[in-house]
């Protein structure tokens, strides 16, 4: 996804390509969230009960991934307010910076007080041009606070550690960062220097379910969200899900899911027997042992390479 979205023009912007996908992959989330399938289904349980969660659905926020434009965007928005979702998150990485301001005001004038808007600009990644300065990030940042956005995502570089809390001491909307994080020495060191508001690790990015609980609860200690990421491959949503599930309201309010382009989603369970749906704004959990759901293996195979 990431290669099919990136023109390369010199050395360096490849570099950077590699250097982001070395974080994100060699990492224990996809082999140990596997293992608490195995052990669900040996318990009898899904993963979510046995993390000691009781929530029985959650909320969804809905997570766009394309540069739309506002009637394209506005399609998609009229069928989230349609299934109850009450926000949605807007990509915002546009070649002029006003350019995705414009996008913003638009939608914030055309849906106030329909549904509530968060923003990415992916710009921990260090892969999509153009590289925000701190400066262009406290633009946005003030603009979008003014438009009444709830949070503003991953606005600076992943290794601008001392940026993030620049950024955080000049602005008043919440800022969320650690998509791309694992460790808990990590997200200790992003909580104790204050760098954001909502803490956004995610089970298969990172080191799984046992290093996602502690995060969540550092998160909670030092009064922090932790709303994780969930743009997943194969069926890393799900296990996002059962994370989300096994804690507080209060502290992990939602799950991403990835609705737009609208493809993302059938797609990750056209290999599954069945595709949790969205009612009332919610997701339920499956209550089969392990993930929940069976994985068709005839029908895996037209993705494998
Ligand atoms: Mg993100």
């Amino acid at each position: 996804m990431v290669l099919q979205s990136v023109e390369f023009e010199n050395v360096s912007d490849l570099s950077r390509l590699i250097e982001v996908g070395s974080w994100i992959y060699m990492r224990l989330g996809p082999l140990e969230t596997a293992i608490w399938d195995l052990i669900g289904r040996r318990e009898g349980k899904p993963i979510y009960k046995l993390l000691g969660g009781g929530r029985k659905r959650v909320k969804v926020y809905a997570s766009m991934g394309r540069l739309l434009d506002v009637d394209e965007a506005s399609k998609l928005i009229d069928k989230y307010i349609d299934m109850g979702i009450e926000l949605v998150k807007i990509r915002l990485r546009r070649a002029r910076i006003e350019d995705d301001l414009n996008f913003a005001r638009a939608l914030a004038k055309k849906y106030s007080g329909d549904i509530d808007f968060a923003a990415d600009a992916n710009q921990a990644w260090g892969v999509h041009e153009p590289y925000w300065s701190r400066f262009d990030a406290l633009k946005v940042a003030e603009e979008l606070y003014s438009l009444g956005f709830v949070w503003l995502e991953e606005p600076l570089y992943k290794e601008d550690l001392d940026g993030l809390r620049w950024l955080r001491d000049r602005v008043d909307i919440k800022i969320a960062f650690g998509e791309l994080e694992h460790g808990l020495s990590r997200f200790k060191v992003m909580v104790e220097k204050g760098l954001c508001d909502i803490i956004q690790s995610d089970v298969v990015y990172g080191n799984g379910y046992s290093e996602a609980v502690r995060i969540a609860s550092l998160a909670e200690v030092y009064g922090l969200e932790y709303l994780p990421h969930a743009w997943d491959p194969g069926l890393g949503w799900l296990h996002n899900l059962h994370l989300a599930a096994s804690q507080p309201k209060g502290l992990t309010r939602y799950i991403e899911t990835p609705l737009d382009p609208e493809w993302w989603f059938d797609t990750i369970f056209s290999i599954t027997d069945e595709k949790p749906e969205i009612n009332e704004g919610y997701v339920e959990l499956p209550d089969k042992p392990g993930i929940g759901v069976e994985i068709d293996f005839d029908k895996l195979k037209k993705f494998m390479v």
